[in-house]
């Protein structure tokens, strides 16, 4: 009879493990708390509206090929993607516009009219962003890294320092290629996929400028959660029993093995391994009651960025945004400053403004706009809260931030307004403190490392998803579910 491993949690992470586990044949069993899988990647219908909640920017489609290639299928068979020419548009309250596209060339010729120089500076931007990835994709990624002796066991020092970028911080490397602050801004602001500070990150996450350019920024036509319906079919072929509405409130254990799972209904799950894509911190503090001092060595994997989401449908258009858009903060280092190291709301927050309609005007009533927008916030404080209506402060801020790069008159045109905080992401997912991405990518706390896939405590108990190596981001969790697989698949053969 095949082994059986029952997965906490249907985020893409939890989903991807249960693929890649059963792949391999084991029995494999999802629970998750809400009515729909995909976790954060999610989706709102409203009054012709469709609105992907969590992720609207889909990277490295490669990783979610190697995911269906496991049972022998093809991810074009179940999701249309489609890869999108102009990138990031960014614009800046001085009038500056400037955009990104798939094509370097044509970004280099963009960028050299718009400021002269900064041509050249952007071709050699891409070519280091391009080294840092093939680094760090060779090793971390590819044979799932987990722990700093893993590093300097598996990289020779001369490419771990030489060649990685490990003793500037991302702003630092960011800074010595350009010489013009707008492109400082929008370059930094690259660590927007894994919701840190560049001011904190080391340099070798500049690779996410590549992961893009290198690979395109894709769109799943129809919307995002057609990602989450693709994958779910696939799971329901290979005979993965799926249970919604089911909250995990236990991990059973005996010594130092777990044993199963108890739902909050009470019924008793038994199995040979349990995966928790439930987040690592909350997983052992809610579900393994682990003791303070255990509790305290985890506090350096501190949560990631929370977000403001706001979703507005409009009943105008706004031609000049791009699918993907940004406005940045006039002093971005003091937006990465409160929200990262005061842990307090910010100012003049950079603004990620995504309008699918440019690709898909599926996702709008004709002649409207579908808007969301998402400024990076701090995440839960629980002993100092923020109240709602400061919430709501910061909304309006938002707003007014796109009046002042031309969106005339938005306030006009919001016909569905929906809005969600820190408070109600952490009370959806159960993520740590509304985290939006995981764990922080900060050099000193942890060095961009997460937690690991295997459990330190507990022999057959595996985790999968944002806080776990190698990250957020829903191309690294789907890469994470696999790396899990493997893990378990060695130790329960
Ligand atoms: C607003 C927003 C924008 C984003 N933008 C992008 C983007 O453009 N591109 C990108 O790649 N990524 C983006 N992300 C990040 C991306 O969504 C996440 O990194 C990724 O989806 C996380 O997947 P996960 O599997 O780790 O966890 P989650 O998606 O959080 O899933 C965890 C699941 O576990 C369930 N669960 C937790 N505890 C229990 C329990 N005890 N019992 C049962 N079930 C439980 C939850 O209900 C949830 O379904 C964005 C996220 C947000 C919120």
């Amino acid at each position: 009879m095949a082994k059986k491993i029952i997965v906490v949690g249907a985020g893409i992470g939890g989903m991807s493990a249960a693929v890649s586990c059963a792949s391999r044949g084991y029995d494999v069993v999802l629970f998750d708390k809400n009515d729909k899988v995909g976790g954060k990647l999610n989706v709102l219908e409203r009054e012709g509206f469709s609105f992907d909640l969590g992720p609207s920017i889909l990277t490295l489609p490669h990783i979610f090929e190697q995911l269906f290639g496991l049972s022998g299928r093809k991810l074009a068979d179940y999701v249309d993607i489609v890869p999108l020419d102009t990138h990031w548009r960014n614009f800046f309250e001085d009038g500056t516009v400037l955009d990104l596209y798939a094509d370097t060339a044509r970004t280099a010729a963009h960028l050299e009219e718009k400021i002269p120089g900064s041509g050249g500076e952007y071709r050699s931007f891409v070519e280091y962003s391009k080294l840092q990835y093939e680094i760090v994709d060779k090793k971390y990624f590819k044979k799932g890294l987990d722990t700093f002796w893993s590093f300097f066991t598996s990289y020779g020092w001369p490419e771990l320092f030489f060649k990685l970028d490990i003793f500037r911080t991302m702003n630092d490397s960011v800074s010595r290629y350009f010489t013009d602050q707008h492109l400082r801004d929008v370059f930094n602001y690259f660590i927007k996929y894994v919701g840190s500070s560049a001011y904190n990150a080391p340099g070798f996450m500049n690779l996410m400028p590549w992961v893009q350019t290198g690979f395109g920024l894709w769109y799943v036509k129809g919307g995002m959660y057609n990602m989450a319906r693709g994958i779910a079919k696939l799971m329901d072929e290979l005979g993965i029993t799926v249970v919604l509405n089911s909250e995990v409130k236990t991990i059973m254990r005996e010594r130092c093995r777990v044993t199963g799972v108890v739902l909050a209904s009470g019924e008793k799950h038994a199995a040979d391994a349990v995966v928790s894509n439930m987040e690592v911190i909350p997983a052992y503090e809610k579900l393994l009651e682990a003791p303070g001092p255990f509790m305290r060595k985890l506090q350096k994997f501190e949560p990631a960025c929370s977000g403001l989401v706001l979703h507005l449908g409009l009943d105008t258009t706004y031609p000049q945004l791009a699918h993907h858009n940004f406005v940045y903060s006039n002093d971005q280092r003091h937006h990465f400053d409160l929200v990262f190291n005061r842990h307090e709301l910010p100012t003049d927050a950079t603004i990620y403004l995504v309008a699918p309609t440019r690709t898909d005007p599926s996702q709008a009533p004709e002649g409207c706009d579908n808007l969301k927008l998402l400024p990076h916030i701090p995440y839960v404080n629980d002993t100092n809260p923020v109240s709602h209506s400061d919430y709501e402060a910061l909304a309006e801020k938002t707003i007014d931030k796109l009046e002042a790069v031309g969106l005339k008159d938005i306030r006009r045109h919001i016909i569905v307004k929906d809005m969600w905080t820190p408070v109600d992401i952490q009370a959806r997912y159960y993520s740590n403190k509304g985290s939006v991405y995981g764990v922080v990518s900060d050099r000193r706390k942890n060095f961009a490392l997460k937690a690991p896939k295997k459990s330190t405590q507990y022999d057959n108990l595996y985790f999968v998803g944002g806080s776990v190596n190698p990250g957020a981001g829903m191309p690294m969790v789907c890469l994470c579910g696999q790396n899990t697989a493997k893990a378990a698949a060695r130790d329960l053969g």
